[in-house]
């Protein structure tokens, strides 16, 4: 099996800046070397709040982030900041997150500056290498970011991200903001880095046709909890959670087994500072029954690497039958 390099164990993790939001909520999952786990789920289900949790960007009030065996949330602070070279994000929107008053190569080396390296004639040759190795030229080591388009700054953050040879990075959402042509170069890109440098991915999207081509596996995120976990080919063609489904079911190109199930996604999420009892998906679940009302189901194993927290998993295969009435 996959040696699980990463892995991540939560019990109601509140974010200290929004303590009223239980952020995550017995979240629990793995990554292995050289892996792509995509976590997906609408906005405010807090995927987001997870990537920054794991990297500890979000001080937690409770829980384990477990890096090669050490739990960074206890982890003395000198060791973190050893740790975190290891640990990278890219961020969503490459303009807000590059520096607008430092040059690309100053942005790229910043991690390892924070890991006391000097400027020197081998940082910037690395910088200019670390350029060509995104796709961009090492001319442009002493320009803005702002001279680039969304795209570039993009590839702009994933040099930045792999400059000091991490093990694990963070997309969080790294190609939501750019243009589908766009989006396909950075996931190729981001598919070629990590063959070269071995390294792991957290996918965070919302879309789930965007992390297929990227995905190994894919954990499916409502309202704080994972509801579903499988390995790729188990997500897009035998879904099991109701959430799944409708997810898939409301993709711009549905899902053609789900296409004519009644399961489209209905309603808005509800607010996580008073999510609903039960099982959180009760209120928008074609399926749903009394006990879930008043029942939180667990992420259990329906086959081996399929996990899903819904009360009547049995019954969903091939798509929800209509709510029986
Ligand atoms: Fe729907 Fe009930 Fe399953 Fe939740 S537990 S997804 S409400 S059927
Ligand atoms: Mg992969």
């Amino acid at each position: 099996g996959l040696v699980k390099h990463f892995a991540l164990k939560s019990e109601n993790w509140f974010d200290r800046s929004r303590p009223l939001v239980r952020a995550v909520d017995n979240v629990s999952f793995s990554v292995g070397h050289r892996e792509t786990l995509a976590l997906v789920g609408e906005s405010g289900c807090g995927k987001s709040t997870t990537g920054r949790l794991i990297l500890q960007l979000i001080d937690p009030t409770a829980g384990a982030v477990r890096f090669e065996g050490a739990d960074l949330v206890t982890m003395a602070p000198q060791a973190l900041r050893r740790a975190r070279k290891d640990l990278q994000i890219i961020f969503q929107d490459p303009h807000a997150s590059l520096n607008p008053r430092m040059s690309v190569e100053d942005i790229i080396l910043e991690p390892l500056y924070a890991q006391g390296e000097r400027p020197s004639a081998a940082m910037r040759t690395y910088a200019g290498d670390l350029l060509e190795k995104v796709g961009l030229s090492r001319r442009h080591a002493q320009r803005f970011a702002h001279e680039f388009s969304g795209g570039q700054r993009q590839r702009i953050g994933i040099a930045r991200a792999i400059a000091p040879k991490p093990k694990f990075v963070i997309c969080d959402e790294a190609v939501s903001a750019l243009d589908v042509s766009v989006q396909a170069q950075i996931i190729n890109l981001l598919q070629d880095l990590q063959e070269e440098l071995g390294m792991s991915y957290l996918f965070i999207g919302h879309d789930l046709a965007v992390v297929r081509h990227i995905a190994d596996r894919v954990a499916v995120m409502y309202l704080g909890r994972i509801v579903e976990t499988a390995p790729k080919t188990t997500i897009y063609a035998a879904p099991r959670h109701p959430y799944t489904q409708a997810l898939l079911a409301s993709a711009p190109v549905p899902h053609p087994r789900l296409r004519k199930t009644r399961n489209r996604l209905r309603g808005e999420m509800p607010s996580p500072l008073n999510p609903p009892s039960g099982c959180h998906f009760h209120p928008r679940c074609p399926l749903a029954q009394d006990v879930c009302k008043t029942d939180d189901p667990v992420l259990r194993t329906l086959e081996s690497g399929h996990e899903v927290a819904c009360h009547f998993a049995e019954l969903t295969a091939g798509g929800p039958a209509p709510r029986p009435s």
